[in-house]
């Protein structure tokens, strides 16, 4: 049986070795924390959104973004420091606009694709992770950026995304506790929301069950590759250890780009930092005062999922390196907008936390393989690793199955 590594216990590294897994692999998952998915799929904002996936790679955000540069409460902010990581990321970024629609079309298809997969294996497994199929309901302020939607619905469709315009008294219908003045909206009704750490650990269980050995608390220091195969050195509590494979599969978020030069791959993964509140919705009142419906706010680029008795909103793009600061003038516009648009939720009880994404300059996940035959990637999934990981982890299993073989 061949023997692979799958480095990173976040939702790609989870749903990778659990694909393997049931393809007949022997497979080992290494991760530095002490249960899975304690990073950026920890608390992230719970769209299974097919229909966000619109990719960034146009020159109207590069305006807003000039533009936002000089608001502090903006959506998206870059420390103007200069890197080389993060002007090299920007080039590219540019470089990918001729190629926005096609992969705009391209990441639909792949989030309709992966849903069969993460539904399936989380009713195969019985993982409970306050899945939520009401839709995914996105609300404009203004004429401009709903006619902006309207072009992209037909880049959706393209990629087999149903998607219908609303209008402002049909979205009271979809989600009443809405408050506030809109222009329109447009709802997808086959899109889903949940809890991706819960998921992530209920999945990481169901592998092991299934023969995966689990190595939390082990810290990835080298990776060494030759014809035969990869030498994976870690730290753990108990010790430095050493352990070889037959191959590999890079998940490690926003570790992937150092790791990846330590294999001779270039992977240019930028961490695009985020933040999310989670209210606590303790009394009845705010219990019904919460939505139901997914919302994703084009204005503010906030998004919000409802988890059992729980609100998630989150959003913001910040260039600023490995910073994983949690700032209170970041969390402050999250926790205003659900004051404005559900004054009935009490805000007494908020968790912050702030994630970074781990995003390529095109917003396409790396899914192949590396230079080596021995190494893999399914990694970069940027702003969608939610809706995007169990597609790519059954397109990366199928992939070493038929380069590596399993027996
Ligand atoms: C604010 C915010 C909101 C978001 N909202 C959504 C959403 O609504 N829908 C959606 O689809 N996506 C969303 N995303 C994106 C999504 O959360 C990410 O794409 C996804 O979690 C990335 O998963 P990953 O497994 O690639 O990375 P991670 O979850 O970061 O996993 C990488 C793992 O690698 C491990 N690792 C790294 N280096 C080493 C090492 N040296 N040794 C051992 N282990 C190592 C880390 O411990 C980590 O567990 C959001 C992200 C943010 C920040």
């Amino acid at each position: 049986m061949k023997h692979i590594a799958v480095i990173g216990g976040g939702i790609s590294g989870v749903t990778t070795a659990y694909a393997l897994t049931r393809r007949g692999f022997d497979v080992t998952l290494f991760d530095r924390n002490r249960y899975a998915a304690m990073e950026t799929s920890f608390a992230n904002g719970g769209q299974l959104s097919a229909s966000n996936a619109e990719v960034w790679n146009n020159w109207g955000m590069v305006a807003k973004g000039l533009k936002w540069m000089f608001r502090r409460d903006a959506p998206l902010l870059v420390n103007p420091k200069p890197s080389w990581h993060k002007l090299s990321w920007f080039f590219e970024f540019m470089r990918a606009i001729p190629r926005y629609e096609q992969n705009t079309t391209d990441t639909a298809r792949l989030a309709i694709e992966a849903r069969q997969y993460l539904f399936s294996w989380a009713e195969e497994e019985n993982i409970d992770f306050d899945l939520k199929q009401k839709g995914i309901l996105h609300i404009y302020r203004d004429k401009a950026s709903f006619q902006h939607a309207e072009k992209v619905t037909a880049m959706l469709a393209a990629g087999g995304l149903e998607r219908r315009a609303v209008t402002v008294g049909e979205m009271r219908q979809i989600e009443p506790t809405l408050a506030g003045d809109y222009y329109g909206g447009f709802f997808t009704e086959s899109d889903s929301t949940g809890d991706i750490h819960k998921y992530s650990n209920g999945l990481a269980r169901a592998a092991e069950k299934r023969g995966a050995k689990l190595r939390y608390e082990h810290d990835v220091q080298k990776l060494t590759v030759d014809e035969n195969g990869v030498t994976v050195t870690s730290s753990a509590p108990e010790g430095d250890t050493e352990h070889r494979f037959d191959a590999m599969v890079m998940c490690a978020g926003t570790a992937s780009r150092t790791m990846a030069a330590q294999v001779g791959d270039r992977v240019n993964v930028y961490p695009v930092k985020g933040y999310s509140i989670t209210v606590n919705l303790d009394d009845e009142a705010s219990q019904a005062a919460a939505p139901q419906v997914s919302l994703l706010d084009d204005a503010t680029k906030l998004v919000s999922s409802r988890l059992g008795q729980r609100l998630r909103v989150a959003g913001s793009a910040e260039f600023n390196g490995f910073n994983r600061d949690i700032r209170a003038d970041r969390i402050e516009p999250l926790t205003e907008w659900v004051q404005q648009l559900f004054p009935g939720v009490s805000t007494r009880s908020v968790v912050p936390w702030a994630g970074l994404r781990p995003m390529l300059p095109d917003m396409m996940p790396r899914v192949g393989p590396g230079n080596s035959p021995r190494v893999f990637y399914n990694t970069g999934h940027g702003h969608l690793g939610w809706t995007l990981s169990a597609g790519t982890a059954d397109a990366i299993a199928t992939i070493i199955q038929d380069r590596v073989g399993t027996a």
